[in-house]
């Protein structure tokens, strides 16, 4: 099942062989730069889960407060385990009591290139330096390890801070996290915890068609077995309620993308 070693631990959280969860099988989109992503997770705690594209994995930290634009702010980013590419195209609802419980809003994405060459250098050294281009995010950002010799056991805590740029913004007011609508679908939380609205358009998966707006996906071992077996009892006396949530992941189509590689805008090869 392992795909890449470095997916280890996420797979051990999900239960990949009961439901098509994006596990890293899925054709992926080529593109000559980076991706990057943002999830607004309502989780046990609201986050913004933060992924880089990375050596085929999305590196990933959980951004407690979200990021912001103004460069006084240094937000807490807490690492955690590389995800498979696919998800970075995942919005919708993780059962609650499982890994991960929540609603999954895709909430910003684009390209993202970093300032040295050697990323993952870059990264084990606890300092990198990037420019993104999302439909949110701009300009230019820094990752930065925190180093604290009493807490040796917390080195999985990074501080995300917008760089002095013309994107920066002092007076921003938390204008750009009021912004609750999904980059790939146009829909609130509100509406992807109800399973409303339209489907997320795809970004990094090699396919035109879109996953169903009421994706639901089971991260816990066993309880996707136990949700089937909930949906066929239902389905004996309501069919048509229960059978609208019985999505159990949404696989979506291994058709490779005809267009090939997508166009990478232009800003971001200019150095903000
Ligand atoms: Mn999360």
């Amino acid at each position: 099942m392992a795909i890449n070693s470095k997916l280890s631990p996420y797979q051990a959280k999900r239960d990949f062989s009961r439901t098509a969860e994006p596990g890293g099988e899925n054709a992926v989109a080529p593109s000559e730069v980076r991706r990057y992503i943002i999830q607004k997770h309502a989780g046990t705690r609201l986050h913004y889960d933060f992924c880089l594209e990375l050596d085929r994995v999305l590196k990933s930290w959980a951004v407690t407060k979200g990021p912001s634009i103004d460069p006084h702010d240094k937000r807490l980013s807490v690492e955690v385990e590389d995800h498979p590419l696919d998800y970075g195209d995942s919005e919708g609802t993780i059962p609650k009591g499982q890994y991960g419980g929540g609603s999954v809003q895709l909430w910003d994405r684009g390209y993202w290139l970093p300032e040295e060459r050697d990323s993952a250098a870059a990264l084990s050294k606890g300092e990198l330096k990037f420019v993104v281009e999302g439909e949110r995010l701009h300009g230019g950002w820094v990752l930065v390890r925190i180093r604290n010799r009493r807490m040796v056991e917390k080195k999985n805590n990074w501080l995300l801070i917008k760089h002095r740029d013309k994107i920066a913004r002092e007076d921003d007011g938390g204008a750009l996290l009021a912004a609750d609508r999904s980059v790939a679908s146009g829909r609130k939380m509100a509406d992807i915890a109800a399973g409303k609205g339209r489907s997320p358009k795809p970004f990094i998966l090699a396919t035109r068609h879109k996953t169903s707006p009421d994706a639901i996906w089971n991260s816990d071992r066993g309880s996707a077995a136990e949700l089937r077996a909930a949906v066929v009892t239902s389905a004996n006396s309501s069919p048509k309620t229960i059978r609208s949530k019985a999505v159990l992941g949404n696989a979506p189509s291994r058709r490779p993308n005809p267009s090939g590689r997508r166009p990478v805008p232009k800003r971001l090869n200019r150095r903000n």
